[in-house]
């Protein structure tokens, strides 16, 4: 078995706090930060941390010449199996058309028109890109099915490419039962649900649970379908409150959701549901930012003790970004959290709703990324420029 060290990093943050030195703010001691640091990796394997002076003996090398280095980016809300753009789309609500969540039917229709390889090939092509950009791990959901078989065949595409799949058959109600619900959710909680559970296809069951939408699923729907996603083994997650304030947050609190993702709008009560259950707040800023709309009010979250995580939501229709460092930026300059909080949520944080630890220590896969630049500051500081890429041992 090889090992290979890894030196030359000017500022390692391993998100373990047992690095943390005397006198940091508490959001950077959290990031566990060394200097001059060394890691030695085997076989996929974090197997030793610390100060590049006190590194062990290796086989080979990997100098990355005075650079930060950091976990690997954890995406843990995208849907990447889709075909077509809704740039369009997008262009008219720029000016000023709103957003009510019925474009998605437009690429419920052409992912359903595209065949098994033209949707891998796009899918493989969006891995990469987000791969480029520093993500290590991703989550991906379907929803762009909305039938038993096609449901299916994206749950297995996303299959192969991340252990990290969701069942979303609930993301709005298909054209075809627009005139009766009732049959759409039987249809998803019955015979759609089976054969995801029958097949192993998908770890998450999620709702997209907004009221104010025509085209998504009310509080006593979601509640309906999350239940019977439970029941059949399956952990929970929810699209919660994105357009106005909403159910969706305290049915995912009552429903021991691993995370709760938008939290665009949020009563006190929802704020302290989130803080007593430890329900993950899952923050999508780049929603807000390709939508126009009021940003989540992240401070209000992170000073009541909600435990916060943040992912892009790549969609071709709200959000059509891969980048986890544009993410960040918006965290930082329209969120207002720290860089250092805004790091941990895209890592630490969103690493806990896939049952993950995101950091650097012994024992932990080498799911690394490189920034080309000294210090994990820069994330924020140099928006927009591509600095974050995965490391590869
Ligand atoms: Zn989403």
């Amino acid at each position: 078995m090889t090992a290979t060290l890894i030196t030359g990093i000017a500022e390692l943050v391993t998100n373990d706090s047992s690095w943390s030195a005397a006198g940091q703010a508490p959001d950077v001691a959290r990031l566990g930060i060394v200097t001059d640091a060394a890691v030695l990796v085997e076989a996929g394997e974090v197997v030793w941390v610390g100060p590049a002076s006190a590194a062990p003996q290796a086989d080979s090398r990997v100098d990355v010449g005075g650079c930060a280095v950091m976990p690997g980016f954890v995406d843990s809300h995208t849907h990447l199996v889709f075909a077509g753009d809704r740039a369009a789309e997008f262009a008219a609500r720029m000016a000023g058309t709103a957003y009510d969540g019925g474009g998605i039917a437009t690429t419920v229709a052409a992912t359903r028109g595209a065949t098994d390889d033209e949707l891998r090939t796009l899918l493989a092509a969006r891995i990469a890109e987000l791969r480029r950009q520093g993500t290590t791990t991703v989550e991906i959901k379907s929803g762009y099915g909305l039938s038993v078989e096609d449901e299916l065949r994206l749950l297995r595409l996303a299959r192969e490419v991340t252990p990290h799949v969701t069942f979303l058959g609930a993301h709005v109600v298909p054209a075809e039962y627009a005139a009766d619900r009732a049959a759409y959710l039987d249809l998803v909680t019955g015979p759609m649900l089976a054969a995801v559970v029958a097949q192993g296809a998908a770890t998450y069951v999620d709702v997209f649970c907004e009221p104010l939408s025509a085209h998504a699923f009310t509080e006593d729907e979601a509640r309906v379908i999350l239940r019977a996603g439970r029941a059949a083994g399956l952990a929970v997650r929810v699209h919660g409150n994105q357009l106005g304030p909403g159910p969706g947050v305290r049915l995912a609190c009552e429903l021991g959701a691993v995370s709760v993702d938008h939290c665009t709008y949020l009563s006190d009560a929802d704020v302290a549901a989130l803080a007593e259950t430890g329900t993950v707040a899952t923050l999508l800023p780049g929603v807000e930012f390709s939508t126009r709309h009021p940003y989540p009010d992240a401070r209000r979250l992170l000073d009541a003790g909600v435990a916060v995580a943040l992912a892009t939501d790549c969609n071709p229709g709200t959000c059509y970004t891969s980048s986890m460092p544009f993410v960040i930026a918006l965290a930082v300059r329209e969120l207002r959290m720290t860089p250092a909080e805004a790091l941990y949520a895209a890592t630490a944080g969103s690493a806990r709703t896939l049952g993950l630890r995101g950091r650097i220590a012994v024992g932990e896969p080498a799911d690394l990324t490189v920034l080309d630049a000294p210090s994990y500051l820069h994330l924020a500081y140099r928006p927009g420029v591509p600095l974050a890429s995965t490391l590869k041992v």
